[in-house]
C-alpha cells in the first residue's frame, strides 16, 4: 500500500501523474521513444510546454493580463538573485519571514539596497509581521506566500503601488488569490506541481526592462521570454510531470476545487492539533499555513511511542525542520483527506495510550 506522504518537498503528487509519467518514460505519445530520449525541439515536446505555460497562466486567471509563464532551471534558489538581477536598480523592500525570504534577502543584497520592512525573527519566525509600510521609492516588494520550514502563511497581501515580487514555492495553486495582484511570481516545481529540477516563472513583461545593469542571458527573463522558455535545453521531464499535473488540477476543478479539500485536510488536523492535550501548534493561529501545519508534544517523553504509531500506521515525512523541530505535517495539493485522517486517528491513538 502506498504511503500516506507529509514530505515537505520533494513531495506526494497525484498516482495517475506518476502512472502517465512513467508510461512516458517508456513510450512517449505512442512515438516508440522515450520522452527523455528525444529533442527538446521535436513536435511534441514544444507542445508539452506550450501546453505546461498556458495551463499555468489559466489556472492562476492570468491569461490575456500581459503575463507569461516560463519553465527555468535553477531551483526558488536563483530566482532570489534572478528576480532581483532584473528589478533591482537601486532599492527593494523585503518582507523577512523565515529561511527562505532571508536567503532571498541575502542574494539580492549582493545587487542593492534592502530595506527589510519587517521580520518575525524575533519569535523563530512563528508569525506573518503585518501593520509594516513599504517604501514607495523601492523598485519591488519581495515576499514569501508561504513559509515550509515554520508552516505560517501570508492571508492578507498588503497593498502597495511598486512591483509586488512573491515567492509561492510551497503554495501556488493551492489557494485563490488575486494573481494579478503580483508582477512577478516563482515557485520551484517540487511541492504542487512536480518533480524538482524546473521552477515556474510567472512575470508581468512591462516591469521589465528598466535597470541599467547588463544581465547575462541566462539570468535574464527576456531572453527566456523570446525563445518560448527554450532558450536552452530544458529539464523536459520535469515541465512534463508539471503539465499532467496542472491538467490533473483544471479536471479537478482548478484552484477552488482544491482550496476547498486543502481547507479540509488543514482543519482536520489543526482542531486535533489544539483539541489533543499531547499536542501544540508551533505556528501563530491565523498566519497558520494550509500547507504545513508545524506542531510539537507537549511532553517530549511520548516521542518513542507517537513515532513508532505513525510509522506503523504508514506515514512517512512527518519530522519538522531542525530549526523548529518536533512534527511538520506538508498537506501539499495531492495529499488526500483520507491520508489527513490517518494522521488524526494517530494522534488520538497516541492520547488513548497516554492516558
Ligand atoms: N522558497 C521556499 C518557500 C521553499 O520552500 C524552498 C524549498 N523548500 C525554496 C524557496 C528553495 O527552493 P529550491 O530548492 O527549488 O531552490
Amino acid at each position: 500500500m502506498k504511503k500516506h506522504n507529509f514530505s515537505a518537498g520533494p513531495c506526494v503528487l497525484p498516482q495517475e501523474v506518476m502512472k502517465k509519467a512513467s508510461e512516458a518514460i517508456i513510450n512517449f505519445n505512442g512515438l516508440d521513444l522515450s520522452l527523455i530520449e528525444i529533442s527538446h525541439r521535436s513536435k511534441d515536446v514544444v507542445e508539452v510546454m506550450e501546453t505546461a505555460r498556458s495551463l499555468a497562466l489559466e489556472l492562476l486567471g492570468l491569461e490575456g493580463k500581459g503575463y507569461k509563464a516560463l519553465f527555468l532551471q535553477g531551483g526558488a534558489s536563483l530566482e532570489f538573485l534572478m528576480a532581483a538581477y532584473n528589478l533591482l536598480e537601486k532599492k527593494a523592500a523585503y518582507l523577512n519571514t523565515g529561511t527562505w525570504s532571508s536567503k532571498a534577502i541575502k542574494e539580492a543584497k549582493m545587487l542593492g539596497e534592502i530595506v527589510e520592512v519587517a521580520s518575525s525573527k524575533d519569535a523563530n519566525f512563528n508569525y506573518i509581521p503585518k501593520g509594516y509600510s513599504i517604501p514607495e521609492d523601492a523598485d519591488y516588494f519581495h515576499c514569501t506566500s508561504n513559509n515550509t520550514i515554520f508552516g505560517t502563511q501570508i492571508k492578507d497581501f498588503p497593498k502597495t503601488n511598486i512591483p509586488m515580487v512573491c515567492d509561492m514555492s510551497s503554495d501556488i495553486f493551492s489557494r485563490q488569490l488575486d494573481f494579478s495582484n503580483f508582477d512577478l511570481i516563482y515557485a520551484g516545481a517540487q511541492k504542487n506541481m512536480g518533480p524538482a529540477g524546473t521552477t515556474l516563472v510567472v512575470v508581468k513583461e512591462d516591469i521589465l526592462g528598466k535597470v541599467s545593469r547588463p544581465i547575462p542571458s541566462m539570468l535574464d527573463y527576456r531572453t527566456h521570454i523570446d525563445k518560448d522558455s527554450m532558450f536552452n535545453t530544458p529539464p523536459v521531464f520535469a515541465i512534463y510531470v508539471s503539465m499532467l499535473t496542472l491538467q490533473w488540477l483544471k479536471d479537478l476543478g482548478g484552484i477552488p476545487a482544491i482550496e476547498k479539500i486543502n481547507e479540509q485536510k488543514a482543519s482536520l488536523v489543526y482542531t486535533e492539533v489544539d483539541r489533543n492535550p499531547l499536542f501544540k501548534g508551533f505556528a501563530a493561529v491565523e498566519d497558520r499555513s494550509s500547507m504545513n501545519a508545524t506542531f510539537n508534544l507537549t511532553d517530549e517523553s511520548h516521542k518513542e511511542t507517537f513515532d513508532a504509531l505513525w510509522k506503523e500506521a504508514g506515514i512517512n515525512g512527518l519530522n519538522g525542520h531542525r530549526s523548529v523541530g518536533g512534527y511538520r505535517a506538508s498537506m501539499y495539493n495531492a495529499l488526500s483527506v483520507e491520508s489527513a485522517q490517518v494522521l488524526v486517528d494517530v494522534m488520538q491513538e497516541l492520547e488513548r495510550k497516554a492516558g
